[in-house]
């Protein structure tokens, strides 16, 4: 059996490829795993559960029949899908993760976050990011009409998209200091992490251990990316 994690597919209208490469997966490949989990930044954005789950509704219905197929499906928040929330985790049987969350994957503790938080030399995502897991703030967002919510986000994409693109080079890396502390603060040798779209597997000394870092890829219109894990270790496929 094979547990799978995909993230950073920033599912969008105007990416159809990557929502087709998805679909299959969710009815093909992701029905023989153990576990499927999604680590963050699969909506390029979603602006409450109230008003994203209809523009997603055929993605939504595919978690859902995965779920009900009996694959448990984990979700944890990125920084674009921040707002994803307990109806769509009761309409998709997604349980949802906080970030970080250490697993046993067959028989190796394993830390689980979108990644994000490891970017401390970025600040103004520090910033943002402690802006929006704010509980007031979102309680703020998810209070205002549809309509609003809908320009915020948009705003917010034509932000990212002139100063922090999608290109890995326009994403500030994670700080190697921050991955340490992260990994010895919840006693672990190995974390999995999206985000940085810099996919590779990056092992190093932890105080005289061998630790790794296994970095996902992003999905592309055309190419799809899931890391498979078993008994015997960690291997990223590609899907189209
Ligand atoms: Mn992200």
């Amino acid at each position: 059996m094979t547990t799978l994690f995909i993230s950073d597919l920033h599912l969008t209208d105007e990416r159809p490829g990557i929502t087709r490469i998805l679909l299959d997966f969710l009815y093909g490949q992701a029905r023989e795993c153990e576990a499927l989990y999604l680590l963050g930044d699969i909506f390029e954005y979603w602006i409450g559960d109230d008003a994203s789950m209809p523009n997603y509704a055929e993605v939504c219905t595919a978690i859902g029949a995965l779920s009900e197929s009996g694959v448990p499906c984990y979700f944890m928040h990125g920084n674009r899908d921040f707002l994803v929330g307990n109806a769509l985790a009761t309409a998709t049987g997604m349980q949802i993760l906080s970030d970080p969350t250490v697993i046993d994957l067959y028989g190796t503790a394993t830390l689980l976050t979108h990644g994000d938080a490891l970017c401390t030399d970025d600040i103004k995502h520090q910033e943002f990011r402690a802006f929006a897991l704010n509980p007031d703030t979102q309680a703020q967002i998810l209070a205002l009409p549809i309509e609003h919510r809908d320009r915020i986000a948009q705003g917010i994409r034509l932000l990212s998209k002139s100063n922090n693109a999608s290109e890995a080079k326009d994403i500030i890396d994670v700080n190697q200091q921050a991955v340490e502390d992260c990994l010895r603060k919840h006693g672990v040798l190995r974390m999995i992490h999206g985000h940085t779209h810099r996919p590779a597997t990056h092992d190093f000394p932890l105080d005289g251990q061998p630790a790794s870092r296994i970095v996902l890829s992003d999905w592309h219109e055309n190419e799809g990316s899931v890391l498979v894990c078993n008994e015997s270790g960690c291997v990223s496929q590609k899907l189209s």
